[in-house]
């Protein structure tokens, strides 16, 4: 199948489960953050715009996620690299707890996998400028709730899905079923898990925060307080952060404000959200004046 032939179908498929999967996931934890809020509670514009930008962003990166896969198969042929084979056969036949240790290993095998190379190109993003340049939109938010979750730029999209899918791609060569079940699980894990540590729930889980990701966590990471910068960085799994020496473990009353401040107010349109950070590369890219040449 060619480029145009997978995203036409692909399309196809995206389109009504894309708003299924984006509106009623959020409403419990809604409910949730006007009840508890943390400091404010997030405002119906605050979750209108985090939509416009998660929908638009999953329109504008399936033509380069789809390209990125493509390219990766055929770096792979061109290499002559024999991937990794990996199943998760052995584990379903396990006498008696077979099928639920296999369900366990497809949604916990690929966390661990997705969350090491999310914290790495995470950590990468906080770094290099041209990166940084669009990750600082899902950091604008002012009022972070349980919809910035997927407020990621198109470009940070698929960069993620570059880092991730297609290194991940030339090393481990999954049955492709069981590829999609696993994919299916671990999101499904990950997806619930983002939409509650990005919500504005004041809840302590101190006994949690080692483990996953919590409210309290993921919090740091948006503190707009220059202590919190560059902590917590981990997308599940605090063992990374713990591990590499960025863990910042919340104390008791550590609820920070979120956002950019004055450096990076949040964009109030869809298109200087999508088109904004264009331009600040655009500009980045450009030669700077050179003095000595004459005008
Ligand atoms: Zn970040
Ligand atoms: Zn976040």
């Amino acid at each position: 199948m060619n480029f145009a032939h997978i995203l036409l179908s692909s399309m196809k498929g995206m389109f009504p489960s894309l708003l299924w999967w984006s509106v009623p996931p959020l409403i419990p934890f809604i409910i949730a953050e006007q009840i508890w809020p943390v400091h404010k509670a997030p405002r119906w514009r605050d979750y209108g715009m985090n939509l416009l930008i998660s929908l638009s962003s999953a329109c504008l990166t399936l033509p380069l996620g789809i390209a990125a896969g493509l390219w990766s198969a055929d770096v792979r042929n061109f290499l002559g690299w024999k991937p990794i084979s990996f199943s998760f056969h052995t584990i379903g036949s396990v006498p008696t707890a077979g099928p639920a240790l296999r369900i366990l290993a497809m949604i916990f095998v690929p966390l661990f996998l997705h969350d090491f190379w999310f914290y790495w190109a995470h950590r990468i993003e906080h770094r290099v400028p041209v990166l940084w340049a669009f990750h600082r939109l899902h950091h604008s938010d002012e009022l972070m709730n349980t919809s910035t979750w997927a407020r990621d730029h198109f470009l940070q999209n698929a960069w993620r899905a570059f880092f991730s899918v297609f290194t991940l791609g030339l090393i481990i060569d999954l049955d492709f079923t069981e590829a999609g079940q696993a994919a299916f699980y671990s999101f499904m894990f990950l997806a619930g898990l983002s939409l509650f540590y990005h919500s504005a729930i004041r809840a302590r889980l101190p006994w949690l925060d080692r483990i996953l990701v919590t409210p309290q966590v993921h919090r740091i990471h948006h503190s707009i307080d220059p202590e919190h910068y560059n902590k917590n960085f981990a997308d599940a799994l605090p063992i990374f952060d713990i591990v590499f020496g960025t863990y910042h473990r919340p104390q008791k009353d550590e609820f920070p404000v979120t956002g950019l401040g004055a450096y990076f107010p949040a964009p109030r349109s869809i298109w200087s959200a999508q088109f904004g950070p264009l331009l600040a590369i655009g500009k980045m890219l450009m030669p700077k004046d050179n003095p000595q040449i004459e005008k």
